[in-house]
């Protein structure tokens, strides 16, 4: 029998006052595929990572890992159920070494006996990571930080992956490597991964499936294929 979704938001609404961010949304991934969240600027991609992961807080609807509902349990418990969230803007500790900041991921995963990878996989995914082992992350570029902070994450032993916007000011060359690894992981691994990107036609090279959201409503959901295909909203809402 098919597996049901790794993740699934059924019906979700978060609001901020006035403002509904996200109305009746329901976003599903399926395990083993990266599942593309699309849309333009202040469609409510991010505040659907924000609420999957527990930060903000959903009105209506809810958030399953599996069989297991998160809705209502705090960032931390999701943190710990395996939802790792790498945000917007590569938050990485600009102090610390690029090990120092791997360890902080490690010792989340330290915790989980289902763990899949160790600073050595890590490295071995990214080797410019392993060459700048012992350099302050500040002195990283931006495709180098954008692999810390997924590499971190990988560490926590995440089963579904949250990345919100990895190609942000990041040239073409560097996302098509970003992207391709994670393609790898996804397959050779089986990793879950939640995409949201503003970038519809690279997410949409790498993604199974994708979901597009406009003014805080789902507009769209299929196979990658199939969203990208669409002439009519592709103009109207990826920007290709
Ligand atoms: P971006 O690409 O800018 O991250 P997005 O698709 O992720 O866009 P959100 O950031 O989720 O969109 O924003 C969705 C809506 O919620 C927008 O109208 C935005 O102005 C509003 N919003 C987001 N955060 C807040 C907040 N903290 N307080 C009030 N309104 C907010």
């Amino acid at each position: 029998a098919e597996r049901g979704p790794a993740l699934e938001v059924r019906d979700l609404t978060t609001r901020y006052g006035p403002v509904t961010a996200l109305n009746t949304v329901t976003v599903r991934a399926r395990p083993g595929e990266i599942t593309a969240v699309l849309g333009a600027n202040g469609a409510g991609k991010t505040t659907l990572l924000r609420t999957i992961s527990g930060l903000v807080r959903g009105s209506d609807g809810s958030v399953l890992l599996g069989e297991r509902d998160l809705t209502r349990a705090p960032a931390e418990a999701i943190a710990r159920a395996g939802v790792a969230h790498v945000p917007e803007g590569r938050g990485v500790i600009t102090e610390l070494t690029v090990e120092e900041n791997l360890r902080l991921g490690d010792l989340l995963g330290a915790r989980r006996a289902d763990r899949r990878y160790h600073l050595a996989d890590v490295y071995d995914l990214f080797p410019a990571l392993a060459e700048r082992r012992r350099r302050e992350a500040n002195s990283l570029s931006g495709g180098e930080r954008q692999m810390l902070v997924i590499a971190r994450a990988l560490l926590s032993g995440p089963e579904v992956l949250l990345l919100d916007e990895p190609s942000l000011g990041l040239a073409p060359r560097i996302v098509a490597r970003i992207f391709g690894i994670l393609r790898d992981l996804v397959d050779r691994d089986g990793l879950t991964v939640l995409l949201v990107e503003q970038n519809a036609r690279s997410a949409l090279s790498i993604a199974d499936a994708g979901f597009v959201l406009n003014l805080g409503r789902v507009v769209a959901a299929a196979d990658a294929r199939t969203l990208a295909a669409d002439d009519e909203l592709r103009h109207a809402y990826l920007g290709f």
